[in-house]
């Protein structure tokens, strides 16, 4: 019998945000639960020959820098079980390091790499250590060094997180059932991307994730990964990274270089995947849009990259540019985090609410005059409100608008808790199912969400869509962001004379 012990931490955590990622917002596994993340366990499809032991497992959204005391809890928790099953008969001969690679922890440069030099501490030389990662993770050397086998997704959007799982304990059993070298090899290109323009379903991203499986039948690999890196952390891991594995140690060398040469040639090739536009340009073009609904994605302040939710960058000029008009759509906000406001709100409550940015006291209050239309208690986003303006150029419109006059609104959702609105289900709570207008029946004309590239519901609905490039902890001006600790030179950040060394480092286990 061969034991494998599994688990990990998995959250993607911007440095640029004042906010902290801690016990509330992580998802802890263990036992069955955990198990249930792992269905090869269940079926024993790699051999029943094998005992797997889930430890514990952290997931969270992407957010701010992990809790420190919340990180160490769970890396006691994890290591201290590692140890008692290597004290256990069986031992341990495995381990399936189910991790992110972009946690950005208090007090840590390189949070998965000083956790695998940990594990292999404690395990020693002869445990194998197999690794699955999102593509957005980063393989600092220390990572690289501390485990046998390394891979992570290969599409974004993300579709085959549960297969990249399966792929490394797969892989993972290939090495324990093998007494010959495995070697690896790694090649770190100087690239750092924002994810969105790194989508694998527009070129070149397309078809760098495309050399993938020809070239592992090429040169007899066992795999080939591609991680772009996480661009919103300032650490010096945050670039570009491929690792190769297999048994041919000419071959994984080789294909390493190839790959890693062929993302250096794509480098600047890499765009957004929509149109984009300053937030001035964007906000003309959606009130002057015949299309409706005309989607606005609020980039900088994207919760699923790890912004805060609460940025007014868009939202303050958006408003005065509705309010001084010609051309007044109806607009949704949607959303604004406001922890204190949201829940202190009651149906009917007519005031100037002062809108604050919370992580960003220097920045002044808005001032904004409405009526609470709607109040819910929403299963993510805790106690929410519809606030809807009530301004001089529709008050009197507003009061009309049971004669049959429509009345141009301007709605903000202010939510408890960090949302994002990216799926049809979430509008529909919030009373804009199918992005109507609950008040006309007609659709919403501007619709702003706070997101990079529109997720499948907002793209299927959408009729017209800008990326406003807004300022805040995850802008997509990478250059813009006051970074200190990446290693240079760095694309987009340098210029280079030539091409930089893109040698492989080999390893051996
Ligand atoms: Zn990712």
């Amino acid at each position: 019998m061969m034991r494998i012990v599994a688990g990990g931490f998995h959250i993607e955590s911007s440095t640029f945000t004042p906010y902290i990622s801690g016990t509330a917002d992580f998802t802890v596994r263990r036992g069955a639960d955990l198990a249930a993340r792992y269905p090869w366990i269940a079926d024993q499809r790699f051999g029943e020959d094998l005992e797997w032991v889930p430890i514990v497992h952290a997931g969270a959204l992407p957010g701010g820098v992990v809790d420190r005391d919340f990180y160490d809890s769970w890396e006691a928790e994890f290591l201290t079980g590692i140890e008692r099953e290597l004290q256990s008969p069986g031992g341990v001969q495995g381990v399936l390091l189910d991790i992110h690679g972009a946690a950005s922890v208090e007090g840590m440069m390189d949070a998965e790499g000083q956790l695998a030099v940990k594990l292999r501490d404690l395990v020693g030389p002869d445990v194998r250590i197999s690794t699955s990662m999102d593509l957005h993770g980063n393989v600092s050397p220390d990572l690289f060094e501390s485990c046998d086998l390394l891979t992570c997704y290969r599409t974004a959007p993300h579709i085959d997180s549960p297969e990249t799982r399966e792929r490394a304990a797969e892989l993972l059993v290939q090495a324990l059932r093998t007494d010959q070298p495995i070697y690896r090899a790694r090649v770190a290109v100087p690239i750092l991307l924002p994810g969105e323009k790194t989508s694998t379903v527009v070129e070149p991203g397309k078809s760098l994730y495309g050399m993938i499986k020809p070239l592992i039948a090429d040169y007899d690999l066992w795999d080939a990964a591609i991680w772009m890196g996480f661009p919103w952390a300032d650490q010096p891991r945050c670039h570009g990274v491929v690792v190769v594995s297999g048994q041919d140690q000419a071959g994984v060398r080789a294909a390493a270089e190839e790959l890693g040469a062929a993302f250096w040639r794509a480098g600047t090739d890499f765009d957004f995947v929509g149109p984009t536009a300053p937030v001035e340009d964007a906000i003309t073009e959606a009130l002057n849009s015949p299309q409706a609904p005309f989607f606005i994605s609020d980039t900088g302040d994207n919760p699923g990259a790890g912004g805060y939710g609460d940025s007014l960058a868009l939202l303050r000029p958006l408003f005065a540019a509705w309010v001084a008009g010609p051309k007044r759509p109806s607009v949704l906000f949607a959303s604004l985090f406001a922890p204190d406001l949201a829940p202190s709100l009651e149906l009917g409550q007519e005031d100037v609410f002062e809108l604050f940015q919370e992580s960003d006291p220097s920045q002044p209050a808005l001032p904004f005059p409405a009526l609470v239309e709607k109040v819910w208690d929403d299963e993510r986003a805790g106690r929410c409100a519809v606030l809807s303006a009530v301004t001089p150029v529709n008050a009197q419109l507003l009061e009309s608008a049971q004669l049959g006059e429509v009345p141009p609104t301007f709605r903000v959702i202010v939510t408890e808790k960090r949302m994002q609105y990216a799926a049809e289900e979430d509008f529909a709570r919030a009373g804009f199912a199918e992005f109507t207008d609950p008040m006309t029946d007609e659709p919403l004309g501007v619709v702003t969400v706070k997101i990079g590239y529109l997720e499948p519901d907002l793209a299927q609905a959408s009729k017209g869509w800008v990326m406003a490039l807004s300022e805040g902890a995850v802008n997509q001006d990478l250059v813009s962001l006051d970074f200190r600790e990446l290693s240079h030179p760095l694309l987009p950040f340098d210029q280079f004379a030539g091409d930089p060394d893109l040698a492989a480092e080999l390893l051996e286990s």
